[in-house]
C-alpha cells in the first residue's frame, strides 16, 4: 500500500513571510496522504520549524558532500536543516544548468547518502510527446538517470511533461495513465517489489480544479506541485482531493 504524497515545488519563490504558507497548511495534514513542501534553501531551516507535519524537502543538492562549490548547497547539509526530502533532475535544472542523466543519477545517490529520500523528476519534451517518443525517453531517462538501490522508502518518482509544467496544459487521462503504467513496470521490472512500492507522482499544471480527476487515473500516487503549492488556499485543495 503506497502512501499518496502530495509535494509543492516552490521554485524560486518564497521568502520569510511565506512560511505562514505552511503554517496555514496544518489544517489539512490529518488525512492519509503525505504533504510535503520545497521551499527554496533559504527558507529550509525555518520551514522545518514550523512545519508541524508538513515534510520539508530541497529542490535540488549538489553530487559532492562539500568544498569548492560556490553558490551549490549539498545533501548533508538540507539533511542538517531538517529536509527529509530533496527533489532532482527537474526538467528546470536540466534546462537551466545542463544537468544530463549522470549528473541526476550522481544527486539522487548523494542525496540517499545523506538520508534523504528523492523526488527525482523525468519528463518529455513537446517535440517527443508528438513524435510519439514518449515512453522511449522516459525508459531512457529511468535507465540513466535512477541509481541501483532504489527503494520504496528512498524514491520517489515524478512524471513531468516539460511542455505542461507552468502552461497550464495537461496530458489527457488516459495519455497520464499510459506514462504511469509504464512507469510502474519500468520500475517493477528491474526492482521488483521494491519498485511495486515507489510512488510515482504526476505534475505539471495540476490545479485544485483538475486534481481529483488526475489522482483517479491508475498508478497515480500523488502531485508534484509548482504554481498551486505556493498558496495554501490553493494546495490545500489539491490536498483534499487526493484524501
Ligand atoms: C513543477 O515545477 O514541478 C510543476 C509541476 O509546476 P506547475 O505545477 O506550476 O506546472
Amino acid at each position: 500500500m503506497r502512501i499518496k504524497l502530495a509535494a509543492g515545488n516552490w521554485k524560486m519563490n518564497g521568502v520569510q513571510a511565506s512560511l505562514a504558507e505552511i503554517s496555514a497548511l496544518s489544517d489539512h495534514t490529518q488525512g492519509p496522504s503525505e504533504v510535503a513542501i520545497c521551499p527554496p534553501a533559504t527558507l529550509v531551516a525555518a520551514a522545518v520549524a514550523i512545519a508541524g507535519d508538513v515534510a520539508i524537502g530541497g529542490q535540488d543538492c549538489h553530487a559532492k558532500t562539500s568544498g569548492a562549490h560556490t553558490g551549490d548547497i549539498s545533501a548533508e547539509m538540507l539533511k542538517d536543516a531538517g529536509a527529509a526530502y530533496v527533489i532532482t533532475g527537474h526538467s528546470e535544472r536540466r534546462e537551466d544548468h545542463s544537468e544530463s542523466d549522470a549528473d541526476v543519477n550522481a544527486k539522487t545517490q548523494a542525496g540517499w547518502a545523506a538520508g534523504l529520500s528523492v523526488i527525482l523528476c523525468i519528463g518529455e519534451s513537446l517535440e517527443e510527446r508528438e513524435s510519439g517518443a514518449t515512453l522511449d525517453r522516459m525508459a531512457a531517462q529511468m535507465a540513466a538517470s535512477v541509481p541501483d538501490g532504489a527503494t520504496g522508502a528512498n524514491l520517489v518518482i515524478a512524471y513531468e511533461p516539460i511542455w505542461a509544467i507552468g502552461t497550464g496544459k495537461v496530458p489527457s487521462l488516459d495519455e497520464i495513465a499510459e506514462v504511469h503504467a509504464f512507469i510502474r513496470k519500468t520500475l517493477t521490472d528491474r526492482f521488483g517489489d521494491e519498485g511495486a512500492k515507489m510512488r510515482v507522482l504526476y505534475g505539471g499544471s495540476v490545479k485544485p480544479s483538475n486534481a481529483a480527476e488526475i489522482f483517479a487515473v491508475a498508478d497515480v500516487d500523488g502531485a508534484l506541485v509548482g504554481g498551486a503549492s505556493l498558496k495554501a488556499a490553493d494546495f490545500s485543495g489539491i490536498i483534499e482531493a487526493l484524501n
